[in-house]
């Protein structure tokens, strides 16, 4: 039965079903009918487009009727069911908010016609007693979204359409269609690597629901005192009972039992008390107006340290409910599915059964991704609308290598997990195997493998492998890991932690390489519109010497009787990576003055990453010591294409002729010159473009840890010389993708790509 009750105190749903009912009695054909319908709607639920969109008999969802003052064309919109955000309305049954179409994971681009960029959309499945008919859907720029109360109207709206008599004969989506258990792939980014399959488990914030206000002031305040103690106390209990915590584990746990006493916080949250809010309310009220804040800056690693506010505010609510732990019957292999997740809320939950996480939100610097790491749970992050898909109980895949989660995977999808796994575990049992093996390609050819590395965690490859030395330190991570900027001192700690972990091995330093994608929360003031061509490498560094200054300080400090190389990211011009080494040089004559112990060597590199800079390539490699091609990022501006981008990365291929034309000339300049030349982006990773990279002539490659296993297997069993024959040929015409051929060439040389 239709409830008439509006979802927000003051809207008049109840006139308007009154106007519709109506309306719909007119003469007129049910067409005209429906699109009058559409336009009240559209005025009234504040939305400049109505569409109604009628199952057909094959399965698609098409426009029948369509109030659209601004657009003709879309009237021809269609979509089969799944496909779209329409398709995806009408398959769950639910209705949906979205502040920004393209944002959703099922969004359908389609130019001109089917679902478009930068629109909010406000959609509900039309439900009659036999299943869904149809869906509705409202539209607004997404400058001006739709607020979370109309939802609820709307669907009483698509309710009352679904009852008219009209539609009866339509076809239908029977729900038994509507909620099939099919299986559905969802793209994410991976946050730790690995591979799980398991149970959904859905974890649940804290939340509240009592009494607001109280009178007695002293007591609320005394309440909320002994609930931080004791959250603060469980805390370190909780860092103690974790076993070979790391330094940087242990650090990021100090920086969140930091927060948890942060003064400022506490005293918001005694003020709301003194006003005559109870505890909880007003934890409950400092939480929200810190989401609000965080929701304005819309900055993605600030939501890093917002899920730590969130989880300190669910902790503490525990603590004022007298509960101080989560006692939850887990199934055996579980999946955590949660929106997102402090790293101490991750450590509550028995290490035992977590198999694996997904997350709505999640940076790769988020705290729990970094304990999750140090734990080896895979975990992928930024499903948007993660928790419309999944139910408690669904059956998983989590693919922490590729960034997806599958939903209710098929018999095939869970046999290859389960196969990838098994891969995994045998490559970990193989690179103890090959360790032994010099790395050379099945004709003889020594390749230098090294390693990207951005934590101390990751340095264990290092002997694993016996990898020669890491190419490619990226120095930033700690930045963002921390409330405030590093000092030279604990710099230098840092970086005197990464050398005595890689033991003997030598270690290439990046310069700070903030900006683009790599926010450093506490030093941004700027808000670029294109952050990837904006503020960022080197650029900051010369526009805020002190922090290149006291880089180089500490990186010469730590590096004391041991040979410090130094890598200069994101340079466009030769005059930039002159500054940048005249900073470090003074630095070095400083120290000298000073008399303090200084490296066995400096050297200098520059990485190749901007397409100007190969333009200067033959003066540069006379004043530099190495370079270091980043493929990531010349990939991306030799094609102007942003890589994180799913409308356009999937256009352009690294393997194209012309790309790789244009390493092989930056390779043959670095012969030329006598200047060592590395690559280490992850085109480098994959073993058949790493197959492309040596048969450029590019002998020595930079890797992340879980790569080099396969990428030294691929090596061992590769004869280079027939492979930089069939690359010759190869580049002689045009293609946009070699990788089939390549695919082909590794099959019939039997080379384990
Ligand atoms: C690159 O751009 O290829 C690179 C290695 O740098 P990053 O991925 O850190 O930007
Ligand atoms: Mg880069």
């Amino acid at each position: 039965m239709l409830s008439l009750v509006s979802s927000q105190a003051n809207f008049p749903l109840h006139s308007l079903l009154q106007k519709l009912t109506e309306l719909l009695k007119m003469p007129q054909t049910l067409l005209s009918r429906l699109t009058f319908a559409l336009k009240t709607i559209s005025e009234e639920m504040g939305a400049e487009a109505a569409f109604l969109y009628l199952l057909t008999p094959d399965n698609y969802l098409e426009v029948f009727a369509a109030y659209d003052p601004t657009l003709h064309d879309r009237h021809t919109a269609r979509f089969r069911v799944g496909e779209g955000v329409v398709g995806f309305i009408a398959s769950t049954g639910k209705s949906i908010i979205c502040d920004n179409i393209s944002h959703h994971p099922n969004f359908f681009y389609c130019p001109g016609v089917a679902e478009q960029t930068n629109l909010s959309l406000l959609g509900a499945p039309l439900l009659s007693p036999r299943g869904v008919i149809g869906v509705l859907t409202l539209q607004n720029p997404a400058s001006k979204p739709f607020e979370q109360w109309r939802e609820k109207a709307l669907t009483e709206i698509s309710n009352f359409l679904a009852a008219l008599p009209e539609l009866a004969h339509f076809p239908v989506l029977t729900p038994l269609e509507g909620k099939v258990e099919r299986t559905q792939l969802f793209q994410g980014i991976p946050l730790s690597s690995g591979i799980a399959v398991g149970t959904a488990f859905i974890h649940h914030p804290h939340t509240w629901k009592e009494t607001a206000f109280s009178l007695n002031i002293k007591d609320e305040s005394d309440r909320l005192k002994r609930a931080i103690r004791e959250m603060v106390d469980a805390i370190d209990r909780l860092v103690e009972s974790t076993p070979n915590l790391e330094k940087n584990m242990q650090d990021v746990l100090a920086s969140y039992r930091m927060i948890a006493s942060d003064r400022g916080w506490i005293r918001k949250m005694q003020n709301y008390i003194q006003k005559g809010l109870t505890a909880e309310a007003a934890v409950q009220k400092v939480r929200r107006h810190t989401r609000e804040h965080y929701a304005q800056i819309g900055d993605q690693v600030l939501k890093g340290s917002l899920s730590d506010l969130e989880d300190l505010a669910s902790r503490l609510l525990r603590h004022l409910s007298g509960k101080d732990s989560v006692s939850e019957d887990l199934p055996e292999a579980t999946i955590l599915v949660a929106h997102n997740l402090g790293p101490a809320e991750l450590l509550d939950y028995d290490r035992r059964f977590i198999k694996g996480v997904v997350l709505e939100e999640g940076v790769h610097t988020a705290h729990v991704a970094i304990v999750a790491r140090a734990l080896d749970i895979p975990v992928v992050g930024r499903i948007p609308f993660l928790l419309t898909h999944v139910n408690k109980g669904d059956k998983l895949i989590v693919d922490g290598e590729e960034g997806t989660i599958t939903i209710s995977p098929s018999t095939d999808a869970l046999q290859e997990a389960r196969e990838k796994i098994t891969k995994i575990k045998k490559n970990q049992a193989l690179n103890k195997e090959l360790s032994n093996k010099p790395c050379q390609t099945l004709d003889g050819i020594p390749v230098s493998l090294m390693l990207n590395a951005g934590l101390p965690i990751d340095l264990h490859h290092l002997e694993e492998l016996r990898i020669e030395g890491v190419g490619l330190y990226r120095t930033e991570i700690p930045f963002m890991m921390r409330s405030s900027f590093p000092d030279v001192k604990i710099q230098t700690e840092i970086y005197r932690d990464v050398l005595d972990q890689a033991k003997d091995y030598p270690v290439t330093f990046r310069t700070l390489d903030i900006g683009g994608d790599k926010i450093v929360p506490y030093m941004w003031r700027v808000s670029d519109e294109n952050p990837v061509l904006g503020w960022r490498g080197i650029r900051v560094s010369l526009d805020k010497t002190t922090i290149l200054r006291g880089q180089a300080r500490a990186l010469i400090r730590a590096s004391q009787g041991k040979n410090l190389r130094l890598l200069f990211p994101l340079v466009s011009d030769i005059s930039e990576y002159r500054e940048a080494r005249r900073h470090v040089q003074q630095e070095w004559d400083r120290a000298q003055e000073n008399q303090t112990p200084l490296p066995l060597s400096l050297t200098y590199g520059v990485m190749i990453e901007v397409p100007s800079l190969v333009e200067q390539l033959d003066v540069l490699l006379k004043e530099v010591d190495f370079v270091s091609v980043g493929t990531n990022d010349l990939f991306q501006f030799f094609y102007a294409c942003d890589r994180t981008n799913p409308i356009v990365s999937n256009r352009y291929d690294i393997l194209s002729s012309s790309f790789l034309r244009y390493l092989r000339k930056i390779r043959n300049m670095c012969e030329e010159a006598n200047v060592p030349v590395s690559i280490c982006g992850e085109a480098a990773g994959k073993p058949f473009q790493a197959l492309a990279l040596l048969a450029l002539g590019y002998h020595s490659l930079s890797v992340s840890g879980p790569a080099a296993g396969s990428l030294k297997k691929m090596i061992l069993s590769l004869p280079l010389k027939e492979a930089e024959a069939f690359m010759t040929s190869a580049l002689e015409t045009y293609s946009p993708s070699l990788k089939e051929d390549l695919l082909a060439f590794a099959k019939t040389h039997k080379v384990e790509v």
